[in-house]
């Protein structure tokens, strides 16, 4: 096997099982894996051949996954911020004019600032799913992805799209080492229950698993209890809808009876820190974690939290979840890393070769600037990490043995054309809804956008 790269001098913090930190240390990568780590004085004797990168200030994690996302949602940046209800007032009304391009060319904006803010795995959930795979893998990032599914409410809803979310994950099933595809039906109240019984059966016969929103709007909510007289969680523990390989986004509306389902089923909560709290809808991850339960960290759409920084999300769960139970020693750094690691690789089946730093892992891992002024002294390593980092303190990012970020910068696409693609055709699919949506011209001079 021959060393391609052997990055020395960083600081590198594995969480592998004894989650160690080298310092002066070294990790010699291999095509797409990691062959050895250790002690850069050690790896330089035993590896003296092969590129070599100076990992000097900066500290290694294994790549951030994002547990929740919707990456061609970057047409839309911000435009539900002002906007009460926004994912009905206004989300779905300009997603009637979505096209395929739209999408593609969202995926490769919203990919690309997942990836420049840590993110080397985005589990991914929308529309013209095929569109967002051809713009992952073009950048060059993991994506767990799933075609949304909806039988009603929505903007693209109907049989076709229940076909399509099924056909994508035959057609993608190990054809591509960076798509992972998954059954995404919409939420409990715009996907029929025959439907999420199929889907269900798909994932079981199929291997995948399955993401959803769950409880997130009083609406689902009211609208599942008085169909069925229970809680949305209640409703897919009811059908037998829940289990490990459940992705659960947001789950706010909820009590604490529901969260046992949880408990019993392995099913995964998503946590969107910034939406929810933008929302004023905290999520009770910590009380979740506690009890075991295997809670994710998604930063969700730059509809409702504009930006897609993983690094940045993590600061605002531990300060939120702090403040929700009035604890100081709530969402500590290590758990809150071992979310968007370890934990999330684990959900998502992939645990025995990414999350973790390690012999024969997947060589995903990203480098922060940890020289400059905002991290030093540095006496807390991960307290500075969660909370002096930001996702523009990503300096290089790895992705599949492939470099993808080196010094902030892409080097799988322009980066100059892609924010001249985002001014052009953003405002272009506005004009459009805006032409076709009467309401929504109404909701844009209110919100003071014309
Ligand atoms: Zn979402």
């Amino acid at each position: 096997m021959s060393a391609k790269f052997l990055i020395t001098h960083a600081t590198v913090v594995t969480m592998n099982d004894a989650r160690d930190v080298l310092y002066d240390g070294a990790i010699l990568l291999s095509d797409e894996r990691i062959v050895a780590l250790g002690a850069t004085d050690d790896l330089l004797v035993q590896y003296p051949e092969g590129e070599r990168i100076d990992g000097t200030g900066k500290v290694i994690l294994p790549g951030l996954i994002n547990a929740h996302t919707h990456i061609a949602m970057s047409l839309q940046k911000g435009v539900t911020m002002s906007v009460p209800e926004g994912l009905y007032r206004v989300m779905w009304p300009v997603g009637k004019s979505l096209t395929p391009e739209d999408c593609y060319v969202g995926a490769l904006i919203g990919g690309a600032e997942a990836l420049k803010g840590g993110t080397t795995c985005v589990v991914d959930h929308y529309f013209h799913m095929e569109q967002v795979a051809r713009a992952t893998t073009e950048l060059g990032v993991r994506g767990v992805m799933g075609h949304t599914i909806m039988s009603r409410l929505g903007p693209i809803t109907g049989e076709r799209e229940l076909e399509e979310g099924i056909d994508f994950v035959k057609r993608w099933k190990g054809k591509d080492p960076l798509v992972i595809p998954w059954l995404a039906p919409h939420a409990t109240d715009t996907v029929a229950r025959d439907w999420l019984l199929r889907l269900r059966d798909v994932a079981t016969a199929e291997g995948v698993g399955l993401h959803l929103h769950v409880a997130q709007s009083p609406r689902e909510r009211d609208y599942i209890q008085e169909l069925y007289g229970m809680g949305c969680v209640d409703y897919l523990a009811d059908i037998g809808f829940l289990g490990p390989d459940v992705l659960a986004a947001h789950c706010l509306f909820i009590d604490t009876a529901e969260i046992d389902h949880f408990e019993a089923s392995g099913a995964h909560p998503l946590y969107c820190p910034m939406g929810h709290a933008l929302h004023g809808h905290p999520q009770r991850a910590w009380e979740m974690i506690q009890r075991g339960i295997g809670v994710l960290i998604g930063t969700d759409c730059v509809c409702t939290n504009n930006e897609m920084n993983l690094v940045s999300e993590l600061r605002i769960a531990g300060t939120s979840q702090k403040q929700l139970v009035g604890d100081f020693e709530a969402m500590p750094p290590l758990k809150i890393l071992e979310t968007v690691t370890r934990d999330a690789a684990d959900a998502i089946g992939m645990g025995d070769r990414l999350g973790s730093l390690a012999p024969g892992y997947l060589a995903d891992l990203i480098m922060l600037d940890f020289d400059g002024l905002h991290a030093v002294p540095n006496y807390g390593l991960l307290d500075n990490i969660i909370y002096t980092c930001h996702g523009r303190d990503v300096n290089t990012v790895i992705v599949h043995g492939k470099v993808v970020v080196r010094d902030h910068r892409l080097t799988t696409m322009d980066e100059g054309r892609l924010v001249a693609l985002a001014k052009e055709r953003g405002p272009a699919l506005i004009k459009r809804a805006l032409a076709s949506e009467e309401d929504l011209a109404y909701l844009w001079r209110e919100a003071g956008r014309s």
